[in-house]
């Protein structure tokens, strides 16, 4: 492969943005192997990864929200289940450990960032 802008010279890496082809004087790198052929495609992939972060960030928000409304649930109806003396403790057992499987299934949603 050869350069996009000078055709007589090998592309030495492809801009991450574009895929055009780089010789070793068009290519700029910011991070180890991520290269760009301009500043304009350095900040183009810089800001949609830091979009997708955000998205990330607000979806785990989400989770951790739902997890503790549940587990506020599943507090209440336990213990609800205990103070009450009628037969109605045999709804609210099942309903607070449903509440707490729910808790667990939204905080395993939770997705660290380095993974
Ligand atoms: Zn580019
Ligand atoms: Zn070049």
């Amino acid at each position: 492969m050869k350069c996009y802008y000078h055709n007589d010279k090998d592309a030495v890496g492809i801009c991450k943005n574009c895929n055009k082809g780089l010789c070793i004087e068009c290519v700029k790198e910011i991070e180890n192997g991520i290269v760009f052929c301009s500043d304009k495609c350095a900040n183009e992939v810089i800001s949609i990864s830091s979009k997708i972060l955000k998205t990330y960030n607000d979806t785990n928000k989400i989770h951790i929200k739902n997890g503790i409304l549940y587990l506020v649930f599943a507090i209440l109806f336990l213990l609800f289940g205990v103070l009450i003396k009628s037969n109605l403790k045999f709804i609210l057992y099942p309903l607070g450990a449903g509440f707490i499987i729910a808790t667990i299934l939204s905080l395993s949603n939770i997705r660290k960032l380095k993974e």
